[in-house]
């Protein structure tokens, strides 16, 4: 009879946790977020990365009523950072700025990742993409994409390309581009393409595939020179710059896609005040207008639901695993 007793009381006592924990949980969740969160960046200050996901989290923090806190953990092309994230607790307060290389092509470019892309994260919002620009310094000798590419094959591993780093999307779209050009480059990594547009401007190396949220302000002050862009059509705000699916490269596209990831066993009821905080700041039209007039080009709205943000994380897994296949890239 004691030993009946005894499992009685255990399985009460269980259920008392199991109620008392969901008790806790909603009550947590349901006046989420009432203190800061944390979006952790992975690459260094005053990249891409780094600008889109502090004009994303000002925006969506003025919806949630609580300071966002952008910290900056870069290295490893973004890696260190999301293995940084995927330890943290699931309790919406710290969330991960996740892109095209730590959150797709990293699981075929590292041998010991330390974190799995799908099986420790969930997709709360997709940030809008960022097509690239091919960037060389105002005084280069290069006019043309076309005359870039043909010194490249002509004096192999010459010429240096800045990237933020194997697996980030610089370098992605980099090795994308030297298989498709049948050319070789040295490739010369850095803790974010913020510090490597600085030495690309300093002389330091001679080409960068770089977002063109910060190409612009540099293109336009005359400091670097956009040979062309990645996108599928041109760009207003890069006036007379072709684009390489025009010309060179039909076909070739590479955009930057980024969004919010959360620790797995984060709350359903706090992604969605997420991501509806994301939603109202996507309808806002100052909001969405100043993007584009940073030269973010593609907005996509329609991937704000996880699930479809999921999917295409998943797809772009299928994706990259391919191309760093063929492009012979063997994982480090
Ligand atoms: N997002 C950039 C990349 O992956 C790096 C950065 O933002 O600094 O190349």
């Amino acid at each position: 009879m004691v030993g009946l007793t005894k499992v009685i009381l255990r399985l009460a006592a269980g259920v008392a946790v199991a109620v008392a924990g969901a008790g806790a949980v909603s009550a947590a969740e349901s006046n989420y977020p009432n203190r800061a969160v944390t979006w952790i960046v992975p690459f260094a200050v005053g990249g891409p990365t780094d600008a889109v996901a502090r004009t994303v989290a000002q925006r969506v923090a003025t919806e949630l009523g609580q300071s966002i806190i952008v910290d900056n953990v870069p290295g490893a092309g973004g890696t260190l950072g999301a293995t940084r994230a995927a330890r943290t607790k699931p309790d919406g307060y710290t969330l991960f700025v996740g892109h095209i290389g730590t959150m797709a092509a990293a699981p075929y470019l590292f041998n010991a990742l330390n974190y799995d892309p799908l099986r420790d994260f969930v997709p709360v919002f997709r940030f809008p993409d960022t097509p690239m620009a091919l960037l060389v310094r105002s005084d280069s000798p290069f006019k043309t994409a076309s005359e870039l590419f043909e010194a490249a094959r002509k004096n192999p591993e010459k010429l240096t390309f800045g990237t933020a780093g194997v697996g980030s999307s610089s370098h992605l779209a980099a090795e994308h581009l030297a298989a498709t050009i049948k050319a070789k480059f040295t490739f010369v990594p850095y803790k974010g393409t913020g510090p490597a547009m600085t030495d690309l401007m300093g002389g330091q190396i001679d080409v960068m595939l770089d977002q063109t949220n910060v190409a612009l302000p540099q293109v336009q002050g005359g400091r670097l020179k956009a040979l062309a862009l990645t996108s599928q059509s041109r760009m207003p705000l890069f006036p007379g710059v072709p684009t390489l699916t025009e010309r060179e490269l039909p076909g070739f596209l590479a955009s930057t896609w980024y969004g919010i990831y959360a620790p797995a066993g984060t709350p359903s009821v706090v992604i969605d005040v997420l991501r509806e905080a994301y939603l109202k700041a996507l309808a806002d039209k100052s909001f969405t207008d100043g993007l584009k007039n940073n030269g973010i080009d593609v907005l996509a709205a329609d991937q704000v639901k996880p699930g479809p943000f999921g999917d295409f994380t998943r797809s772009e897994q299928a994706k990259w695993q391919r191309v760093i296949r063929d492009a012979g890239i063997t994982p480090q």
